[in-house]
């Protein structure tokens, strides 16, 4: 009898080997494997001693040997059914509880930025805009030059430009763009007005980075080109838009700002939301909270377009997303949306 092939040919072995594995197993997995090491046709030990039963030659042990080995048998089944009941029944049943609650898997979700990206693009869309995605990278021309930021301009300096070390045959800088208005002369040499655009994006500042800067930020830029385009128009647009972004029924108050490409340029601050005008942390006890820069579009700007002089007015504007964010949200550092801390997404 070769002891390889059979390991264990006194039954009663199995059965201190065996009894207290099947009185412990905690899963309907575990049980299963238990079976398979006693069962199995091949491999299980128990089905092995059987097995060997018919190589003893003597009749009267082979009866002895076979009621001992059955009674061991039986008592090995008994054990694994009262297991089987214990964890739930048949094997491969797993017990549920149905009156626990489901685990809900994670589910991704859209960043706050993105939020009021999309909230801002469908507030115009809704008013007949054309939406546009510029280029990130820009030769500074667009950038800056067909928008009357000559190259003397402190704009250009490096220490608010990324400038790139690419090598054009045209001899044309390249940057990452500053602002989404590099898409502004682009649009306008494309087609003629009437006009009517918004351009939401990324740019990107060369800023030491705290509370209130990044390097990397949002911007919708939005323009309206056609003849007898005023500034009425420009605050009613602004309203509409903030009122119906922020929920409420804002005022838009417009303070002199300087920005080459128009003329004259404003500062628009928007009636502060979070105190309704009374004055609070966020809008510094003003009643008012900076939003956007804004104005008639530089002639000069018409003319890198192409479009004859005198004939058409416009305006344009810039909103910050991140400020816009920051104030929709109540949030307090800039930084917050660069980090990617879970814990913080989440909350959107
Ligand atoms: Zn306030």
């Amino acid at each position: 009898m070769n002891s390889l092939v059979i390991p264990n040919m006194n039954p009663n072995l199995l059965l201190n080997k065996y009894l207290p594995l099947i009185e412990q197993v905690a899963t309907v997995v575990e049980l299963g494997n238990v079976e398979k090491a006693l069962l199995h046709k091949k491999t299980g030990e128990l089905a092995m001693v059987l097995r060997a039963l018919k190589d003893i030659s003597d009749p009267a042990e082979r009866k002895q040997q076979g009621a001992a080995a059955n009674v061991v048998k039986a008592q090995l089944e008994a054990a694994l059914a009262t297991a089987r009941q214990r964890l739930g029944g048949q094997t491969g049943a797993v017990t549920v509880d149905e009156s626990l609650p489901a685990i809900v898997p994670a589910r991704g979700h859209w960043h706050p930025l993105h939020l009021v990206q999309t909230e801002l693009v469908d507030i115009f869309r809704s008013l007949n805009f054309a939406v546009y995605e510029g280029n990130e990278r820009e030769t500074d021309d667009y950038c800056f030059e067909f928008l009357n930021i000559p190259a003397s301009h402190p704009a250009r300096d490096l220490q608010d430009t990324f400038y790139l070390d690419t090598k054009r045959s045209d001899g044309l800088k390249e940057v990452m763009r500053t602002h989404t208005s590099n898409m502004q002369v682009r649009m306008m040499q494309q087609q003629q007005p009437p006009l009517r655009m918004v351009v939401p994006g990324r740019v990107f500042r060369n800023e030491a980075v705290d509370a209130s800067h990044e390097h990397t930020f949002y911007q919708l830029e939005g323009c309206v080109v056609d003849k007898d385009i005023s500034i009425a128009q420009l605050t009613y647009l602004l309203r509409l838009a903030m009122s119906t972004l922020l929920k409420a029924d804002v005022k838009i108050r417009l303070r002199p700002g300087y920005f080459p490409y128009v003329e004259p340029g404003f500062e628009a601050d928007c009636s502060c939301t979070q105190c309704a005008g009374k004055g609070c942390a966020v809008c510094k006890y003003t009643g008012w909270v900076e939003m956007l820069g804004c104005g008639m579009i530089h002639p000069n700007v018409f003319k890198a377009a192409g479009y004859p002089a005198g004939t058409y007015t416009g305006f344009a504007f810039g909103i910050g997303i991140n400020r816009l964010a920051m104030l929709k949200y109540g949030i307090n550092d800039i930084r917050y949306f660069m980090q990617n801390d879970l814990r913080w997404l989440k909350q959107f």
